[in-house]
């Protein structure tokens, strides 16, 4: 990523400088006092965005509209800025230091809140096409599965210790399909090292299904939901309406959940 965009998500990560400091506290504490394999750590940052506070900020305004348009590209390039952000604000509190911080150890949680059910916005998913910027959904709970570990981050190394015995940083659940980089054989896993966070998925139907039950020409159909991390923890009323706020991964035919919160109507 250029600095362009670096610049582009500073003033939304001097929001958050305080909650990124702690992040770093906690992670330079161990790496100090020499918690095992602690250097290779992830860190979490969450970002609570709301949609009327970033709309009233004049300086927010374009940084919403990316977020608003290109969801999946800003939360990637939010991604890389907090990085060279966290390296910053490393190297001016520990000058001496030599921690080498990877991208892959960086993992924004995003909660956004507040966003407007209107037309533009909302996702219905007999419409088409569908909603596939940031979008959000007055919905029913139809059904909900358990709770299931999905992976964070992974310590991969080359069991013919090629790169100078290096470990890898994969994130993501698809970390395994990745060879090594010199010899092309298979890594293999710490498995003990490994990070995890929760998941479940729901199906829901949206709202209005059910105040126009009959819609001739359209078929309604439940959407498959992904719900990861405290979202999973929400209360689980079948038949009860919740907002939920995300992105619709058409691949997968599945929402990812930004949000996930039980309304009272
Ligand atoms: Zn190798």
């Amino acid at each position: 990523m250029n600095c362009e965009r670096i610049v582009f998500y500073r003033s939304l990560l001097d929001i958050f400088r305080q909650e990124i400091q702690l992040t770093l506290n906690n992670y330079v504490t161990n790496v100090s006092a020499y918690v095992p394999n602690s250097l290779e750590a992830p860190l979490i940052i969450r970002f609570d965005l709301n949609y009327q506070q970033l709309a009233m900020a004049e300086e927010m305004k374009s940084i919403l509209s990316e977020i608003l348009d290109e969801p999946l590209q800003s939360v990637k390039d939010m991604r890389e800025a907090a990085w060279v952000y966290i390296f910053n604000l490393l190297v001016e509190k520990y000058p001496e230091s030599s921690i080498g911080l990877q991208l892959q150890q960086i993992h924004c949680v995003i909660r956004f809140s507040d966003l407007p059910l209107n037309e533009h916005f909302e996702f219905v998913p007999f419409r088409h096409p569908v909603r596939l910027s940031l979008s959000v959904m007055k919905c029913v709970l139809h059904s909900f599965g358990d709770r299931y570990q999905c992976v964070r981050q992974s310590i991969w190394y080359c069991p013919k210790k090629c790169s100078n015995n290096q470990n890898h940083i994969l994130a993501g659940e698809h970390a395994c399909k990745h060879n090594c980089s010199e010899c092309n054989g298979n890594l293999s896993e710490y498995e003990h090292r490994r990070s995890t966070y929760n998941c479940r998925m729901v199906r829901v139907f949206n709202a209005k299904c059910l105040e126009t039950p009959i819609r001739y020409g359209e078929i309604s159909r439940n959407v498959q939901v992904k719900l990861s991390d405290e979202l999973c923890d929400a209360e689980m009323v079948l038949g009860q309406i919740y907002v939920l706020i995300g992105t619709y991964d058409i691949l997968n035919q599945t929402y990812v959940a930004w949000q996930f919160q039980r309304i009272n109507e």
